[in-house]
């Protein structure tokens, strides 16, 4: 008899129907002996819908308010779904974030998980129910409610996996598991069985929202077992693989991309040390990430500086960095809200060096344009007009034979 952790995304709740169905299906574990903790989130379109009246009276509404209105979200499914298993005759009970005692940092829309008090938790099962815990939210140092940033449900449950020592986590979603790349994108994606931790962190943090990063970061660190599976379907998902990566893996895993990309340039800053730092500085100093760098050195003593940010917070973004130029004296800031990243990854491209050179060869042959590359041992990301994202992926998919798991044009795969 297994403790396991399940988590439900929006999708899966997202109407009454499914959260019955969701309730037989924790019923029918229940019965079998399980001791069960499940997560779930808000009602598919829920969190956008609120983010959406927040923003309609303020586009820059107080962080902690909005984490107020938007953890609403996910207190409606525990009740409901506490009632749909009450219904079923299966002994449940609803926990919000604060109830659970999920201690998290004081970032709003984005905090960290600090710490779990997993008592109530344990108590709730060793009296033989099911905990039903709302995802996405937790209580910051001052007792105000935060929340873990977009997708963060799959947080919450990885977490209380790990402060549990659950026997696995499982995260049910509208695909059955992980694949090559977004199956809406390019349809010929194929689902992988298994992927590392290391390649499943990087698809992650460039921007494959079938699991959070955090979620993953945090698997990482405590070693949870980690299973992606379908909510509508049987299978066996996709399992999050940790130890030594085999000699054999891929060149190319998999596709991210994160249409969620603004860049900010200044022009005609002075050429000195130090410059990039009094740039970014105000930057990170406002807690906003950023993610592609770079810096042209133009000879006449000055030099232009290009950085990228989520688009969530371009505008914050830049009017930092206009006052920053008032400063630097710098020419002027230009500014591009329309941009993705599109990322291969793969554990068997750190020793390959032509994989870059598919790459490239494969967008110029489609026409298009990258604006900034960055690259680490395991991942190449390039910045890239959002309207040919889609044809990027598609081709790319092709380029690294992903589709059928076959040979690179022109290279060895393995
Ligand atoms: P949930 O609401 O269950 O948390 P999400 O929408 O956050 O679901 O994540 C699931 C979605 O992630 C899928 O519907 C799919 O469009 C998208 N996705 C992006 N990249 C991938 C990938 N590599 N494999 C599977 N799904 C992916
Ligand atoms: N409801 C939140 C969101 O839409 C959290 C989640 O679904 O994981 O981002
Ligand atoms: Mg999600």
């Amino acid at each position: 008899m297994a403790l396991l952790v399940l988590k439900f995304g929006g999708t899966s709740v997202g109407s009454l129907e499914r959260i019955e169905a969701v309730a037989r299906r924790v019923a029918a574990l229940q019965q079998a002996g399980h001791r069960l903790v499940v997560v779930v989130s808000a009602m598919s379109g829920e969190t956008n819908r609120l983010l959406g009246l927040a923003r309609g009276l303020d586009l820059d509404a107080p962080a902690a308010e909005t984490d107020v209105l938007l953890a609403t979200g996910e207190q409606v499914t525990i009740g409901l779904l506490a009632i749909a298993l009450a219904k079923q005759g299966c002994a449940a009970r609803s926990f919000t974030g604060e109830q659970v005692c999920i201690h998290t940092d004081g970032h709003h829309g984005k905090a960290r998980i600090l710490s779990i008090d997993e008592l109530p938790l344990q108590q709730c099962l060793a009296a033989g129910q099911v905990a039903v815990v709302a995802g996405f939210q937790g209580r910051g140092p001052d007792g105000r409610i935060t929340t873990l940033g977009r997708g963060g449900s799959d947080t919450t449950a990885v977490a209380l996996s790990a402060a549990l020592k659950a026997d696995e986590c499982q995260i049910f979603t509208d695909v059955d598991g992980v694949y090559t790349t977004d199956p809406r994108i390019e349809p010929k994606a194929r689902r992988l069985p298994r992927i590392t931790f290391e390649e499943m962190l990087e698809l992650a943090s460039l921007g494959a929202k079938v699991l959070q990063i955090r979620s993953v970061e945090f698997a990482g660190k405590y070693r949870v077992p980690l299973r992606v599976l379908s909510s509508f379907d049987e299978g066996e998902g996709t399992l999050i693989t940790y130890g030594e990566p085999s000699m054999e893996s891929p060149l190319v895993s998999g596709i991210a991309f994160s249409r969620q990309e603004a860049s900010l340039t200044i022009l005609g800053v002075p050429d000195r040390p130090s410059v990039a730092a009094q740039i970014l500085g105000p930057i990170s100093d406002a807690n906003i990430d950023v993610d592609m760098i770079v810096q042209n050195t133009l000879g006449d003593g000055t030099a232009d500086f290009t950085f990228t940010v989520n688009r969530e917070e371009f505008r914050r973004a830049r009017a930092l960095l206009e006052q920053v130029a008032d400063e630097l004296g710098a020419d002027c800031v230009q500014c591009n809200d329309s941009m993705a990243k599109v990322s291969i990854v793969g554990l068997g491209m750190w020793n390959h060096p032509g994989v870059a050179s598919t790459m490239f060869t494969c967008l110029g042959r489609e026409g298009i344009n990258m604006q900034l590359i960055s690259t680490s041992e395991i991942k190449i990301s390039v910045a890239i007009d959002e309207k040919y994202l889609e044809l990027a992926v598609r081709a790319l998919h092709d380029a690294f034979g992903l589709a059928q798991g076959g040979d690179v044009a022109g290279m060895n795969n393995n």
